[in-house]
């Protein structure tokens, strides 16, 4: 049944048992009206037989008064029979509502019968007493001992027969009386316990209904909160057959179903994870072969980088050397003309003094002789030039002198611009502050070599001729507790931004052939970097060009142990 025509079922019982309990109120107050009525149709009919009885009194006396008066005694009973007959349609009357409603039945048939009796028997009584009156003499009296025989007649007769009918409806009255208190008593029971029953009765079908419908959404929700945490081996146990039911089985057959398919697509995950770790162990097992051959290639290959790594290794040593060649050819003219000089006046003072001395044959004059100290004094100061340039010179020519140690950057800095002197001197000033840093990790000769290729290619870069206006200029600092940046600056043309990320590369130029090879700053960034330090370049074309050279602070340098330019 669904729940629709359970509530259906519910409301109708509801409405029945209310309308049976209208009903049954109603009936029970018209049942009591009823027997009210009887009641009072009963008393009115005693009171009447009692009116009745009384009439025999007064008509004696009216009997009396008549036959005193000498007037006609026949309508004294006239008189009697028109109020026998009033009271007896009152007395047809009550009853009629005693019995109203009522079918006929023997009971009522005897009553009316016993009316009858009562009212025939009276007037017979009536007439006997008249015509006992008249059979008197007329001028005889009516004695009283007549009257009380008259009427002892009329007990006998009628008054026996009244006080019977009476006594009858007396006893019918108590026993209407009786079930009228117990219909009182019946009804006050039925109105108190019949709706407490038909609530009991309300109550028992609302359980009856309203349980099995909780058990059976207490079995739903319960499958689906363990549907909704993945367990879907569930049964609602819902067996009503309203649409609970149906929707416990559409949620058992989901369950079910949701279990098939879980169970098929582990089925099917096994069966792809076995697929899938077979095809691994083949990958594996090509890839190890794989891996294999490719190592066996890779230490072919190694071998062969290894070989290439030396070919180059000896390539760069001999690029290093190239550079430093091309440095020294550089410098060779400057050098050389810086050399010319010096060589000029000794030469021309030793033969000066070659001369006098050779002319001198006595004691030389004081004069003679100072002017030869002073040719001598002045080749000494040439030959002392010579022996500086020298010794600048030989900063480049020690290729093998790789030796790490401390090295006083001011030192190097101070020979390098020295050695470019010949460069830089028409173009620009060259400014070094290079005091005060604390020595650096480093090989003198090699930073000499970084530092005169960097003043090289500033000097290069700013165009002869107004040294004044130009600037080289080389600061040092700390920039770091264990490091020191130098920066060499210049006022030069700047490096293009295309040329800024190539400028490293060996051979790598922008100067005529003859003037440059390109291999200058590759040389320059091979060697800091060796050093474990770093170069790198900021350029303004038009503006200039600075190079940042950082290195590392030598660890517990001193200054004897200070490698120097010298
Ligand atoms: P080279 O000097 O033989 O050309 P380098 O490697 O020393 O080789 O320099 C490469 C190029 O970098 C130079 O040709 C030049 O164009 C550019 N360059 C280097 N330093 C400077 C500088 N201070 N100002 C402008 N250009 C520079």
């Amino acid at each position: 049944m669904t729940i629709r025509a359970k509530v259906l079922w519910f409301a109708a019982v509801a409405v029945v048992l209310v309308c049976v309990m209208g009903l049954l109120l109603f009936g029970l107050a018209h049942h009591g009206q009823r027997q009210r009525q009887q009641l009072m149709a009963l008393q009115e009919q005693i009171d009447s037989y009692q009116r009745l009885h009384a009439l025999a009194w007064p008509f004696l006396n009216q009997l009396a008064q008549a036959r005193q008066s000498q007037t006609d005694t026949r309508r004294v009973p006239e008189e009697l029979a028109r109020q026998v007959d009033a009271e007896m349609a009152r007395l047809a009357d009550s009853f009629a509502r005693e019995g109203a409603g009522a079918l006929e039945t023997e009971n009522q048939e005897q009553t009316r019968r016993e009316h009858r009796e009562v009212r025939a028997a009276l007037l017979r009584w009536s007439s006997l007493a008249e015509r006992r009156v008249h059979e008197l003499h007329p001028h005889v009296s009516i004695a009283p001992n007549v009257e009380w025989l008259l009427y002892a007649e009329f007990e006998q007769t009628v008054g026996q027969r009244i006080q019977e009918v009476q006594d009858e409806k007396r006893f019918e009255l108590e026993a209407l009386q009786q079930l009228l208190d117990v219909s009182v008593y019946v009804v006050e029971w039925v109105a108190l316990c019949f709706p407490v029953l038909c609530l009991g009765l309300v109550m028992l079908l609302a359980m009856a209904i309203l349980t099995p419908l909780r058990s059976s959404l207490q079995g739903l929700i319960h499958a689906a909160e363990r549907i909704g945490h993945g367990d879907f081996d569930v049964h609602t146990h819902v067996a009503s057959r309203d649409e609970l039911g149906t929707l416990g089985a559409a949620v058992d057959r989901m369950a079910r179903e949701l279990r098939e398919s879980l169970e098929e697509k582990q089925r099917l995950s096994r069966a792809e994870a076995e697929a899938s770790e077979r095809e691994a162990a083949r990958y594996h097992a090509l890839l190890e072969d794989t891996v294999r051959q490719r190592t066996a290639e890779l230490g072919e290959a190694n071998l062969r980088l290894r070989d290439s790594l030396q070919q180059l290794q000896s390539t760069q040593e001999q690029l290093l050397s190239a550079d430093r060649l091309a440095s020294v050819g550089r410098l060779a003219a400057g050098v050389g003309h810086e050399i010319n000089n010096p060589l000029a006046y000794i030469l021309s003072n030793l033969r000066y003094v070659h001369q006098e001395l050779a002319e001198l044959t006595g004691v030389a004059d004081e004069q003679g002789r100072q002017e030869m100290l002073a040719a001598l004094s002045e080749a000494s100061e040439g030959a002392e030039r010579v022996r500086l340039i020298v010794q600048d010179l030989k900063t480049l020519s020690r290729p093998d002198d790789v030796a790490l140690g401390p090295v006083d950057v001011a030192a190097v800095v101070r020979s390098s611009a020295k050695m470019a002197r010949h460069e830089t001197r028409d173009r620009a000033r060259v400014v070094e502050a290079c005091e005060g840093v604390p020595p650096v990790h480093a090989n003198a000769a090699r930073l000499g070599q970084v530092f005169l290729n960097l003043f090289i290619n500033a000097a290069h870069a700013i165009p002869p001729g107004r040294a004044q206006e130009n600037e080289i200029r080389v600061d040092a600092r700390l920039s770091a507790p264990d490091q020191v940046t130098v920066a060499v600056r210049d006022t030069g043309a700047g490096i293009p931004a295309e040329h800024l990320r190539r400028i490293f590369d060996p051979f790598f130029t922008t100067k005529p052939v003859g003037m440059g090879t390109g291999l200058g700053l590759s040389v320059c960034h091979r060697i800091i970097t060796a050093l474990g330090g770093d170069i790198r370049v900021e350029s303004e074309p038009g503006q200039g060009t600075c190079f940042f050279i950082t290195l590392r602070v030598a660890e517990g340098s001193t200054g004897d142990s200070t490698q120097s330019a010298a």
